[in-house]
């Protein structure tokens, strides 16, 4: 298995169209990074840009230490998933998986011993003598992952190998992935733009937007402590709540028109500043039926029942607030004053300007 590293990659299209820019990062050794990010971000440039199947303008790629600028792909050692799974429809399973074996230089013995182990693997075994178009979504998604994992690649890249599949699929095959790269010990660099897929995959996530990096770190460190806005808003479902407040005397903020103390750790980083942004997820928000001390009176104005809570929409100062409540709340139906509550200790703040977390 191997190190990967990218040094300020660049990559524009037509001279214009950016697909990376400056991008940078690390994977290490047995590593899960996956690169998230929403669509047209550059993720997929990435990937093809690690495999040698595009190249960059700038910047350069080390695959355990090595310059692999000038490699051919099929010299870089790595397997590439894609997310149409792209299997010759004229083979069957057994053929998909043997063809880059043989092309590797296995010999016969050799390649049949490895599409014996994979196929077990991904107990798709009994499918060997069937083409594509006689396999489901799920099957030729575990007969593109064995043809990548039969290679014994270096380095595994994922294009978002699981978006095809209908929902139930995808959270068993993101549990059986999570299970089976453990189990190989493999680099492996996943792209998604799902959130959740990447919160629950990854030992590390490197968050794109534009063809830039973010922010790179643990799912909790990009969840916990967001880098700016952008972070704090991907990752979360809801999103993170955000209110334009204005800075009053350096002790209030003033939402609308309802005062907030401001905290006193806060006090000193707000500087100059006469507006902020407050982020708070809808988990930090805690709803009571009665005014108690410190509550806020809102308008409540949707509930969603969730399997095991409930999304509450509150109408406040003129924005919506959304909340996770327990999913008792979601008997209040008939009541429309809620009072809450923001957690404290758990607010974001953001400069009004350059959207960072202050
Ligand atoms: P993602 O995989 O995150 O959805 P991509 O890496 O496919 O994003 O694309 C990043 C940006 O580069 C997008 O704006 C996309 O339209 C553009 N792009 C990608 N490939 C090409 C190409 N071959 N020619 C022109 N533009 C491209
Ligand atoms: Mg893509």
């Amino acid at each position: 298995m191997a190190e990967i590293r990218l040094e300020n990659i660049t990559k524009l299209f037509d001279k214009h169209i950016v697909g990376l820019k400056d991008f940078t990062l690390q994977v290490k050794d047995g590593e899960f990074v996956t690169i998230l990010g929403p669509s047209g971000s550059g993720k997929s440039t990435a990937l093809r840009i690690i495999a040698g199947l595009e190249h960059q303008d700038k910047g350069s790629i080390f695959i355990d230490g090595i310059n692999v600028n000038k490699h051919l792909p099929q010299e870089r050692d790595v397997a590439f998933v894609f997310q149409s799974y792209a299997l010759y429809p004229h083979m069957d399973v057994y053929e998909n998986i043997a063809v880059g074996l043989r092309i590797k230089g296995c010999s016969k013995g050799e390649i049949q011993k490895r599409v014996q182990d994979v196929t077990e693997l991904l107990e798709i075994g009994g499918l060997l003598k069937r083409k594509p178009k006689a396999l489901s979504g799920g099957q030729r998604q575990r007969a593109a992952l064995a043809r990548a994992i039969a290679k014994r690649p270096k380095v595994f890249l994922l294009d978002e190998p699981l978006s095809n599949l209908d929902a139930s699929l995808r959270e068993k095959m993101r549990t059986e992935l999570k299970i089976l790269f453990n189990k190989l010990k493999a680099t492996v660099i996943y792209v998604t733009h799902d959130q959740t897929e990447a919160m629950s995959l990854s030992d590390k996530i490197a968050l794109i937007n534009n063809g830039m990096l973010k922010q790179v770190g643990l799912p909790d460190d990009l969840y916990y402590k967001p880098n700016d806005l952008f972070v704090a808003s991907f990752l979360g479902s809801p999103r993170i709540n955000t209110l334009e407040l204005d800075i009053i005397g350096r002790k209030n903020f003033v939402c609308g028109k309802v005062c907030l103390s401001i905290p006193l750790n806060w006090v000193s980083k707000l500087n100059n500043r006469s507006k902020v942004i407050l982020g708070v997820r809808p988990e930090h928000i805690k709803v009571y039926l009665e005014p108690q001390e410190n509550t806020h009176l809102a308008q409540l104005i949707l509930i969603e029942k969730m399997d095991k809570y409930a999304i509450l929409s509150l109408s406040w100062q003129g924005q919506i607030l959304k909340v996770i409540a327990e999913k008792d709340f979601a008997t209040w139906h008939k009541r429309d004053s809620i009072w809450f509550q923001f957690d404290m200790n758990k607010l974001y703040l953001f400069d009004k300007e350059t959207l960072n977390t202050i």
